[in-house]
């Protein structure tokens, strides 16, 4: 059964290749190039490896020489955790599963001819390089649209998302630590998709929290361009009114971002009849729409008819337009909800379905995945929120259907807690462990 206790510690889909076994001498059954070594591409490059006893040759590309954790950096904003605490390296997938890891910038992908089916070109600091491969799997993340600007452009733009954790997360942690106090934190969310449906509630409840406690009198408004809270609405609501109610927190629905001003630090914002209004922010953080990675952009795979994402069959991630290119993580347009533990899920089903397709099997045909998500509302109390999912083949997509229980919806926490506060580390390390360990 998989509930709170058990998806702490374990993070097993029930779609594993488990009947691969390890074996140090496997001959090579196939090539894959992974790019992106974030939570989808560095799970689909340790499991692809483990799961086929090495039988997969498996390069990861990754433009960073190491990853930053957007999940917990909401706690790096308030000045709870380190940066430190968010970086994860390389070496362990490489020296304790054998993946070749090339630190550049993929900028191409296109057919091998001779050297495979795939040739996949990398920008390194040297020059560019190539590998080939008969699978592509792209994990790049997403990418963030522009947010109109009408103030002088030749002001230097110092209004952050902080939505990709790395150099902008420790900028606007600085930005918060220099409010004074009565002053105002202004925060925009856009519409769905976006990655992390509670994150944004998140980041809103950690900063009224620190404010509360270090710059009396200053408040946080988030102006919000879904009809309501997306995720987590209990604990979230309750958290609104009640620990941060009395002024320190104005939540505002349905009001969506038309255009900065970064000179006056102003946001315009249109509700829904389409009447502006404009905030001035002593700190603006605006969380601009998300699209997928621009390397699936390039490559032509962001062909979801609704929104700017690749869409893929669920059951093995590839893409529905080019055969042998999978995507995965937050570019691919699922009915998943864009989450780190979701990427990590479904690198594993990935994995899964490329072994079966080096030995010329079909992809399993009821994958299940579940998705985890622990939520900080203050500096000592978490909120959580999880669900099962499985595919269903009527509609090929992933819907929620918890065989245990007979649960067809997400579940959150009771309420916010301590427990769920110290539980919130432990799930952390076991996933980020079972992503890049
Ligand atoms: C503030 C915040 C809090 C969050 N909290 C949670 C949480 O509590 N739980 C949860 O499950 N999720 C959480 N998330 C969401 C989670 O971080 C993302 O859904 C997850 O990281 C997506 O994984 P990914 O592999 O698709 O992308 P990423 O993890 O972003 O990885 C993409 C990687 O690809 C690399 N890359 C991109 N393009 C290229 C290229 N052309 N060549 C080489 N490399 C490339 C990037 O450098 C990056 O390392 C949070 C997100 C935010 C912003």
């Amino acid at each position: 059964m998989i509930n709170r206790r058990s998806f702490v510690g374990t993070l097993g889909s029930a779609s594993l290749a488990a009947l691969w076994p390890l074996s140090a001498s496997s001959a090579t059954v196939g090539r894959v190039v992974v790019v992106g070594g974030g939570m989808a591409g560095a799970a689909v490059a340790k499991y692809l490896r483990m799961w086929s006893g090495n039988a997969v040759a498996v390069t990861l590309v990754e433009q960073e020489s190491r990853y930053t954790s957007n999940i917990m950096s909401n706690l790096v904003v308030t000045s709870q955790m380190s940066m430190s605490s968010l970086y994860f390296g390389y070496g362990t997938l490489v020296k304790k599963y054998g993946i070749k890891q090339v630190t550049g910038r993929v900028v191409g992908i296109e057919p091998g001819g001779l050297g495979g089916t795939w040739k996949v070109t990398i920008s390194t600091g040297a020059g560019l390089s190539t590998e080939f491969c008969e699978r592509v799997v792209l994990a790049p993340g997403v990418q963030f649209d522009a947010v109109p600007e009408t103030g002088n452009p030749a002001v230097p733009a110092t209004i952050l998302h902080a939505w990709q954790a790395g150099p902008q997360t420790e900028q606007l942690r600085q930005q918060l630590a220099a409010m004074k106090p009565g002053q105002t934190f202004v925060m925009t969310i856009p519409p769905k998709p976006y990655r992390c449906p509670p994150g944004p509630y998140e980041r809103a409840c950690v900063v009224a929290d620190y404010l509360k406690r270090n710059k009396p009198g200053s408040k946080v408004l988030v102006f919000d361009a879904n009809s309501g809270i997306t995720a987590e609405a209990e604990n979230f609501g309750y958290a609104f009114n009640t620990l941060y109610g009395s002024g320190i927190l104005e939540y505002h629905p349905s009001m969506r971002v038309a255009s900065v001003d970064s000179a006056m630090r102003t946001v315009t914002l249109l509700d829904s009849g389409n009447i502006p209004y404009t905030v001035k922010a002593d700190v603006l953080n605006v969380i601009p729409p998300h699209r997928a990675g621009a390397i699936v952009q390039t490559a032509g795979l962001a062909n979801a008819t609704t929104v700017p994402f690749a869409a893929v069959d669920v059951r093995s991630f590839e893409s529905t337009q080019t055969p042998g290119i999978h995507v995965i993580g937050d570019s691919s347009k699922t009915t998943l909800p864009k989450a780190g533990h979701v990427g990590n899920q479904g690198g594993k089903i990935c994995a899964d379905a490329i072994i079966k397709a080096f030995n010329f099997q079909a992809p399993d045909p009821a994958p299940t995945a579940n998705s985890a998500c622990f939520s900080p509302v203050s500096s000592t109390l978490a909120s959580w929120l999880t669900a099962v999912y499985q595919y269903d083949p009527v509609t090929g997509t992933m819907v929620i259907r918890d065989q245990v229980t007979g649960s067809t919806a997400a579940t959150e926490a009771k309420s916010p807690s301590t427990d769920n506060f110290g539980k919130m580390g432990t799930w952390y390390k076991t996933l980020m462990s079972d992503t890049f360990a």
